[in-house]
């Protein structure tokens, strides 16, 4: 197994690499040389097996050996630690719920196995490694957490001050230790922008091997399959249609991939808010990214979907083939609402506003002779909306309560790159 940038024009790399990488030189994504197909073994046994066992068979071959097989069995049994049920919303339509990790939501699963690839690899150098992020949300919590306590490797996370949500907020400003919080006066573009930057400084380089840890690292990208095959786990049906709430089509392509791997889902279905980039697509076969819509559903509000080109890979650019295993639908704010209101009064169940999107785009869709899923990507308490919505307080997680009795870590910055850099120089 290697992996090759989509773009075709820089050199093939190692797994190693790849992570280390983050990016080809030229800007495409690294993908896999191969897709490997599991046993039929494999498929018959799935049902029983514990899910870091399950885990371990998914990954080695995309490790292809270059973290020890022991090693990589406890970066896969840290990596799913916690729930990943499959719960019943109504007769017809059940939630794979992922949000039952530390920072409540789905990119927990890519964030821990990212970290601990990164502590292998940069064991074995002489520097520190320095990870850069920059968040609107709910990224920065998962990495934060996901690094925090990782040997060898110190974190930045940039986010705007005030303008996450009151969970987010708490997720990312106290944490501590080797993760290094950054509360910037500014917008999320303005601290993209700034992380830019410090990925490139040559002061910061020279004291740190500096990379990033957004999800088209093959290390976040990867791992998100593992939980398909838990979802599988669970369902009895057959003719399996998986929905799932989009904004990168990380998550999404990585459905596809354990898919293409052999796991026996018919079909998916792309839930987007009104960044509808790939549902034009679809109709249109015109690729036209826009700038983003800010909605209801705020971590899906991206006009040009970084890991979309991984999919158009998948199927070899054919349109037509991806039409046959995807369908996407673009879901209003209005809408969005309205489904959040009759789902809690009809079944009782509190939709957050980003598995709403994935709920109606399910229920438009769904034949009579299918089996719906759709995937929870967090936890309702991480939008203040969803209380105004649905006029009623969320119950407080335990651990988030825990939180807010925890020192306050993090450091406010001038929405400046200078007054950003000297902060991260004096803290590594
Ligand atoms: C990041 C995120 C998404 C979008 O996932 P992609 O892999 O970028 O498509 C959906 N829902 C929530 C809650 C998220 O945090």
């Amino acid at each position: 197994m290697h992996y090759f940038s989509t773009n075709k024009r820089s050199p093939t790399v190692t797994f190693r690499e790849a992570v280390l990488n983050g990016q080809p030189d030229d800007r495409g994504l690294y993908y896999p040389s191969e897709i490997p197909r599991l046993s039929d073994a494999f498929f018959d046994e799935l049902p029983r097996r514990p899910i870091a066992d399950i885990a371990f068979d998914v990954m080695r071959p995309y490790v292809a050996g270059e973290v020890a097989d022991e090693r990589l069995f406890e970066i896969c049994r840290e990596t799913v630690s916690f729930p990943l049920p499959v719960v019943r919303v109504s007769d017809t339509i059940s939630t794979l719920e992922l949000f039952h990790g530390p920072t409540l939501a789905f990119k927990d699963v890519g964030a821990r196995f990212m970290s601990r690839c990164l502590q292998e690899f940069s064991l074995d150098g002489d520097k520190r490694t320095l990870v850069i992020v920059a968040t609107s949300g709910d990224t920065g919590g998962a990495v934060a957490d996901g690094f925090h306590g990782v040997e060898g490797v110190d974190v930045a996370i940039l986010f705007p001050k005030g303008k996450v949500s009151g969970v987010q907020e708490m997720q990312l400003t106290r944490v501590g230790g080797n993760v290094i919080t950054l509360e910037v006066h500014g917008t999320f573009d303005d601290c993209l922008a700034i992380a830019k930057k410090a990925l490139a400084d040559d002061d910061i380089k020279a004291k740190a091997e500096v990379t990033s840890a957004n999800s088209i690292n093959v290390a976040r990208w990867l791992p998100q399959q593992i939980y398909y095959f838990a979802a599988m786990q669970q369902i009895d049906g057959s003719e399996v249609v998986v929905s799932v709430p989009s904004g990168n089509f990380g998550n999404l392509a990585a459905g596809l991939l354990a898919a293409k791997s052999g796991l026996p889902i018919k079909r998916f279905i792309a839930a987007c808010n009104a960044n509808d980039v790939v549902p034009r697509f679809l109709l249109s076969h015109e690729y036209e990214p826009r700038p983003s819509i800010q909605t209801l559903s705020n971590a899906m509000d991206v006009g040009d979907p970084s890991n979309f080109v991984r999919i158009l890979e998948m199927f070899n650019r054919d349109t037509r083939a991806i039409r046959s295993t995807l369908s996407a639908v673009s879901i209003s704010d209005a809408v969005t609402e309205t489904t959040m209101r009759e789902v809690y009064e009809q079944c009782k169940y509190i939709l957050d506003p980003h598995g709403a999107v994935a709920y109606r785009a399910l229920t438009d869709d769904l034949n009579d002779n299918e089996t719906g899923v759709f995937l929870e990507t967090a936890h309702p308490i991480k939008f203040d909306s969803v209380s105004q919505i649905l006029d009623k307080e969320i119950p407080v997680p335990d651990d988030i309560a825990e939180l807010a009795r925890r020192p306050r870590t993090s450091i406010e910055a001038e929405n400046s790159f200078d007054a950003v850099k000297e902060i991260i120089l004096s803290k590594i």
